[in-house]
């Protein structure tokens, strides 16, 4: 990712991932509170993934183990695997600027 402030690049790491709000974003290495928006392609893909991988995933589960299982399966696959893809879509496809005064 790259600052409009500071022109640094830096990796969105889990800490930088977590402590961001939907909008905004702080450099770490200026301190600038930055805006922070995503392309339509990160809509897209994440629409996608919800709708085939989780979805598809929780059905299946539901299928062979219940409905206990079905939500289990469905925690694990929507968070524990869409965490990492959500922050490897915002580090590539994510658009920092500048907030206006
Ligand atoms: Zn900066």
């Amino acid at each position: 990712m790259n600052c409009p402030q500071c022109h640094s690049d830096f990796t969105l790491s889990w800490k930088l991932y977590f402590r961001r709000t939907p909008f905004r974003l702080l450099c770490p290495v200026c301190g600038t509170s930055v805006r922070f928006r995503h392309k339509a392609v990160y809509y897209l893909v994440t629409l996608g993934y919800l709708l085939s991988v989780v979805i598809v995933a929780t059905l299946v589960a539901a299928t062979y183990f219940g409905t206990a299982g079905a939500a289990v399966v469905g925690l694990v696959v929507g968070f524990g695997i869409g965490f990492p893809v959500d922050r490897y879509l915002d580090s590539r496809l994510a658009v920092l600027e500048l907030l206006e005064e």
